[in-house]
């Protein structure tokens, strides 16, 4: 079946991008066009075309507590059916830390091993897609162009102020050799400076680790809390890292500005009491 066209008011900016909509009865996600020129394939997940009462028809992919595991696992089918061929999804339990779990052998089916405590998940294996998630936190997927490794990262501020993506880099060059100057980095849809406010300890955690760029990450609000471009933020350390500017793409969506299109914990865990889990995910073909 090939895919469907979908068009939206946000196209022409995710089509600036480096991105593109991928779509199939109802569910649809973006996907970076460079890395798949890379020969990865890819996709961050939106919440439409799902069987899951949040609160209705909602593709929530993980989150076990608040969801039935055949909603999830019914989701998960329908997302990865977005990306041509058979694949298998590693991903792990998110603790907002810096580890990464490095994927040697092809997982086991149906969400074995995501007891694994870590916040990036990398691989070399082929059809195997490493997978992070999110609702508000950055998802960010990175792909070497010359080695095939690939990782998924999951950065909110804790993560972020860790250096999580640049640990992620160091990492992949000490399992695969990977050198930063051949990745390609497509920065998913998360709560942006738009929206995404902080307390002034943050502020000071980042103005601490770093005093060079945290004030242009920042947009004070009051009682020295501010507002925080988290993309900006993992951007710079994706080309403090060495990574070329050019290969660093970045989805101009915001999760909390774009409830119709995303979960968001800050507006909807208010809201509802819970909310869904979007999944961004890699993969070499
Ligand atoms: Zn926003």
């Amino acid at each position: 079946m090939p895919t469907e066209t979908i068009t939206d008011s946000s196209d022409a900016a995710v089509g600036r991008a480096g991105f593109r909509w991928l779509g199939r009865g109802g569910v649809r996600a973006l996907s970076s066009l460079a890395l798949d020129a890379a020969g990865f394939a890819n996709a961050f997940s939106t919440r439409a075309g799902g069987v899951s009462p949040f609160p209705s028809n909602d593709l929530n992919l993980a989150g076990f507590d608040e969801d039935s595991a055949e909603n999830i696992r019914e989701n998960r089918r329908r997302f990865l059916s977005l990306l041509p061929g058979d694949w298998t999804l590693a991903a792990c339990w998110q603790v907002h830390g810096t580890s990464l779990r490095v994927v040697r052998a092809q997982p086991e089916p149906r969400g074995v091993g995501e007891e694994e405590r870590c916040d990036a998940v990398a691989t070399d294996l082929a059809r195997v897609l490493v997978g992070v998630k999110t609702a508000d936190c950055v998802p960010l997927l990175l792909g070497d162009a010359r080695t095939g490794a690939c990782a998924a990262v999951h950065a909110g501020w804790r993560g972020t102020s860790s250096s999580i993506v640049a640990l992620a880099l160091r990492r992949m060059k000490e399992e695969y050799g990977t050198h930063p100057a051949d990745v390609i980095a497509a920065i998913g849809p998360a709560a942006l400076g738009c929206c995404y406010e902080v307390g002034a300890e943050v502020v000071e955690i980042f103005k601490t680790r770093f005093p060079e760029y945290a004030d242009s990450l920042f947009t004070p609000t009051h009682e020295g809390r501010a507002l925080v471009d988290l993309h900006e933020a993992n951007r710079r350390q994706l080309l403090d890292a060495g990574v070329p500017g050019e290969n660093v793409h970045a989805a101009p969506l915001c999760t909390m500005c774009r409830t119709d299109l995303f979960f968001s914990y800050r507006r909807e865990k208010k809201l509802h009491g819970r909310t869904g889990r979007l999944l961004g995910v890699v993969g070499r073909r």
